[in-house]
């Protein structure tokens, strides 16, 4: 019987706790009842649970706050990467179009026999060298690590794909799939930049700005001419007939044909000054990469992990210089001097040396199972 009374009175003693509980407010300045702030809190824990780790920095804050966007931007250059190849090929081919159909003929008029052969020869190489890179750039594939079970050494693996990534190896949200040696995703090739086609997207970028600075300097003359042609033309079509001008002498008359050719080579001026420019700042940064043996996504790498060490101290050595000339070299595949003439002046189809899966001064890390 005693036990029985002892049961109800802890029952009761039970059932008063949870009820003052749940009505008391809390003391202090928060005066929401318990179990609102237990069900906040646990919301709060969930949602923080869906992204919070030890590594979350602020990189990741932006990352994931952008990620729409980088979505959007993906999404767009995926589905319009073949519009920017048509344009590209649209553009290179109306300067050609100017350059055989208006200045060729000029060329051959006005020019003395070393002129015309200097600018066959050079402009016909030049054109030969932007035509293939770039027909090799946007169709070679730039190498993907194998799908099937191997013994070749990997560093991670790809969260995406579920596949194990070898050293250098990255995941190209626009191809959807992991890219060996990724440079970057290139929409003017509509195609990843790789181990396999870096060579031929870099030599495209250096041919199509030599032939940009060759035509804004060989046409400069022709760009002044036709542009102050076309500010006079101007000048007469605002003047009414029978008005008295200015002018000591009259302006000349340009017929329809003068003044396509004149707006002609003035958009082929403007154009290639402009490509020039912005692609010759480009090809220069490609070209100090390339140089220090780093692609454009280990250079983000690299650089933290310089400034990481540098914390600490010790001093980062990228384990991919083999030297600057070496670089060069192993870029380009040169193997002999006369691979200088065949290989890097001349259109070439040879493949970069190694498979782009294992690299000589990498530490692979041995301790993951192999998958
Ligand atoms: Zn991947
Ligand atoms: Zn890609």
């Amino acid at each position: 019987m005693q036990n029985i009374v002892c049961l109800q009175l802890l029952i009761s003693l039970h059932l008063l706790r949870c009820v003052r509980l749940r009505s008391c407010p809390r003391r202090g300045r928060n005066t929401l009842p318990l179990w609102i702030r237990e069900i906040w809190a646990y919301m709060r824990l969930l949602v923080q649970s869906f992204y919070f780790n030890s590594l979350t920095d602020s990189d990741v804050v932006f990352d994931s706050v952008f990620e729409p966007v980088f979505w959007t931007v993906d999404y767009v250059t995926r589905w319009f990467g073949t519009l920017f190849v048509w344009l590209v090929v649209i553009l290179v081919s109306s300067i050609l179009v100017i350059c055989y159909v208006i200045l060729l003929p000029m060329v051959l008029k006005t020019y003395s026999p070393e002129g015309i052969a200097w600018h066959l020869c050079y402009g016909h190489w030049n054109l030969v060298m932007i035509v293939f890179h770039y027909y090799k750039a946007t169709t070679t594939s730039p190498g993907y690590p194998p799908t099937e079970k191997n013994d070749s050494p990997f560093v991670s693996v790809c969260k995406r794909c579920i596949m194990p990534k070898p050293a250098r190896t990255h995941h190209c949200g626009i191809c959807n799939r992991c890219i060996l040696r990724m440079d970057h995703h290139c929409p003017w090739l509509n195609n990843c930049v790789g181990h396999l086609n870096h060579r031929y997207f870099f030599s495209f970028c250096v041919a199509l700005t030599l032939g940009c600075v060759y035509c804004s300097i060989s046409g400069r003359d022709l760009f002044l001419d036709a542009y102050n042609a076309i500010e006079s033309f101007k000048h007469l079509d605002v003047v009414k007939p029978g008005v008295p001008t200015n002018y000591q002498t009259p302006a000349p008359p340009y017929t329809f044909k003068d003044k396509m050719i004149h707006k002609s080579i003035i958009y082929m001026w403007v154009l290639t000054s402009t490509v020039a420019v912005a692609l010759g700042a480009l090809t220069i940064w490609h070209a100090v990469l390339i140089t220090r043996g780093e692609t454009s996504i280990e250079r983000h790498i690299n650089s933290k992990e310089r400034k990481r060490l540098a914390k600490r101290g010790r001093v980062y050595r990228n384990p991919f210089d083999y030297g600057r000339l070496n670089n060069w070299k192993y870029f380009l595949g040169v193997e002999k001097k006369s691979h200088w003439l065949t290989r890097v002046l001349l259109p070439s189809g040879h493949t970069p040396p190694g498979d782009g899966l294992t690299w000589d001064a990498f530490p692979v890390k041995k301790d993951l199972i192999p998958v």
